[in-house]
């Protein structure tokens, strides 16, 4: 595997943009909480990967920028990070600095082409510790493909298989619906983590999800477990998505992590910069969250 860094990480372009959803005070009682979070011990080897799905059917809840910010915050903490890139979308390509359209392979030559090695597809990105198994509109075409093979819904599991000692975490960027891609993505999982935006009918879509990870449980992968529900899209100044996120609690409890991911500008930049916020902008409070998720990642 080619472990070059094709990209320089560019500095954070510091007092241009509005950052007062990031600084806006919130009473916030999950700080003193947040201090609890151990931090993650030092690793020497690699491997078995984790792997983790980053799902949830409704789109524009964060799942892509999630997984991009939690793998670049994982990768900070020295753990060896796989990103897959599983919605025809493409966007965690993009927002890694990837052209999908210009690839000649991808995550679908992996599914559907049995002399595809994983490694022939994986790439760096300009984090280091942390790869990318790119994927763009080909995919689309392997949700119907796959439908007429048998074991149709572990062809991720197996494809990533090879790797997974390379690894200590796996993120699957999931596309927004319950098809068969995602099925795939659940039955190859240990884990799954559901971002959430505090929003009004956020909730509703929750339940059906989690019908979706009982069945899959019961018929295809016995070990999959929630590992929890990440309130995103939050606006401190706001008392309606307060009084979601209280609801998020009331509803699931300590499945909600502590870190919240406020409402920011800053994210939508780091797509266009094609970078993590962790390396775009390292102090701000967006970094600080998802690095906070880190540690509860490791942490549970
Ligand atoms: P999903 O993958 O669930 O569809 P994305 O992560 O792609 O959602 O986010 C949808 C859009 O919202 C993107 O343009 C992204 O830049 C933006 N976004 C994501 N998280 C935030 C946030 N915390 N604050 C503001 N905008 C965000
Ligand atoms: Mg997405």
């Amino acid at each position: 595997m080619d472990t070059t860094r094709p990209i320089e990480p560019r500095r954070e372009q510091l007092g241009t943009e509005d950052d007062t959803a990031d600084s806006v005070g919130d009473p916030r009682p999950e700080q003193t909480a947040a201090a609890e979070i151990p931090e993650p011990a030092p690793l020497t080897d690699h491997g078995p990967a984790r792997v983790i799905a980053v799902a949830n059917q409704k789109g524009g809840v964060g799942k892509t920028t999630s997984t991009i910010n939690l793998g670049a915050a994982l990768a900070e903490c020295g753990r060896r990070v796989l990103l897959v890139d599983f919605d025809p979308q493409g966007a965690l390509s993009v927002g890694l600095g990837v052209q999908p359209h210009q690839l000649e392979t991808t995550v679908y030559n992996l599914l559907m082409e049995r002399d595809v090695e994983v490694d022939e597809v994986i790439l760096p990105t300009s984090v280091e510790g942390m790869d990318l198994l790119p994927s763009n509109i080909d995919l689309s075409a392997a949700e119907v493909q796959l439908v007429f093979e048998v074991g149709r819904e572990q062809a991720l599991g197996r494809a990533i298989k090879p790797v997974l000692d390379h690894y200590v975490v796996v993120l699957i960027d999931c596309q927004p619906s319950l098809g068969l891609l995602t099925i795939n993505a659940l039955a190859c999982a240990d884990a799954v983590l559901i971002p959430l935006a505090c929003e009004f009918f956020s909730l509703r879509g929750v339940a059906l999800l989690m019908d979706t990870i009982d069945k899959v449980r019961d018929r295809l992968n016995p070990n999959l477990s929630i590992l929890g529900i990440l309130a995103t899209m939050f606006d401190p100044r706001t008392l309606h998505t307060r009084e979601v996120r209280h609801r998020v609690r009331d509803a699931f409890g300590d499945l909600v992590f502590e870190a919240v991911i406020n409402r920011t500008v800053r994210f939508p930049e780091t797509t266009v910069a094609g970078e993590p916020i962790t390396t775009w902008a390292p102090t701000s409070a967006g970094a600080t969250a998802y690095r906070l998720l880190a540690r509860e990642v490791l942490a549970r």
